[in-house]
C-alpha cells in the first residue's frame, strides 16, 4: 500500500472543515497512519516550501502556512499519491470551484493561496515531507 503525505491547511482548520475533510477522505478509501495538529513557525514553512521560494507567492504561503495550526496526515491507499490530489481536485480553489466542484478545494478553499489542503506530488516528495512533520515514524 503507497503512503502520502497530506495537510490541511490553516484555513480549513480554522473553519472547522477539518472535520469534514477527514470524513471525507476515510470515506473515499485513505487509512489514517499518522494524525497530528502542528503550528508552524514562519521558518517551519519556509523550509517545508522551500521549493517555492522566489516565486510571487511565496512569502503570502509562508505567511498564510504559519498562520494557525495545519494538521498533518500520513495517509495510506493503492496509490496514494494521485489518488489524494484528485481528491484534492486543482491547486486554485477559484478553478476548482468551476472545474471540479465536488472536490475538497472545491468545497473549502477560497483562492490560489487558500486552498485547504495539500498533497505530496512524488513518491519522493512523500518520503521527504512525511520525515519532515513525522521523524520518528518507522515507514516499512
Ligand atoms: P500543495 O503543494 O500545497 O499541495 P500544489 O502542489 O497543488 O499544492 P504548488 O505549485 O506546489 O501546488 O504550490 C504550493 C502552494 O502555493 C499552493 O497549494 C498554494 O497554496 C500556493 N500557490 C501556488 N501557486 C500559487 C499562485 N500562483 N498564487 C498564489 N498562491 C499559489
Ligand atoms: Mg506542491
Amino acid at each position: 500500500m503507497q503512503k502520502t503525505f497530506a495537510m490541511i491547511k490553516p484555513d480549513a482548520v480554522s473553519a472547522g472543515y477539518h472535520h469534514n475533510i477527514l470524513q471525507e477522505l476515510e470515506l473515499g478509501g485513505f487509512a489514517i497512519v499518522s494524525k497530528a495538529r502542528v503550528q508552524l513557525t514562519r521558518a517551519r514553512a519556509a523550509e517545508f516550501y522551500a521549493e517555492h521560494k522566489g516565486k510571487h507567492f511565496y512569502e503570502k504561503l509562508v505567511d498564510f502556512m504559519s498562520s494557525g495550526p495545519v494538521i498533518a496526515l500520513v495517509l495510506a491507499k493503492e496509490e496514494a499519491i494521485t489518488g489524494w490530489r484528485t481528491l484534492m481536485g486543482p491547486t486554485n480553489s477559484v478553478v476548482a470551484k468551476e472545474q471540479k466542484p465536488d472536490s475538497l478545494r472545491g468545497k473549502y478553499g477560497t483562492d490560489g493561496t487558500y486552498n485547504a489542503c495539500h498533497g505530496a506530488d512524488s513518491p519522493a516528495s512523500a518520503a521527504r515531507e512525511i520525515k519532515f512533520f513525522f521523524p520518528r515514524l518507522i515507514l516499512d
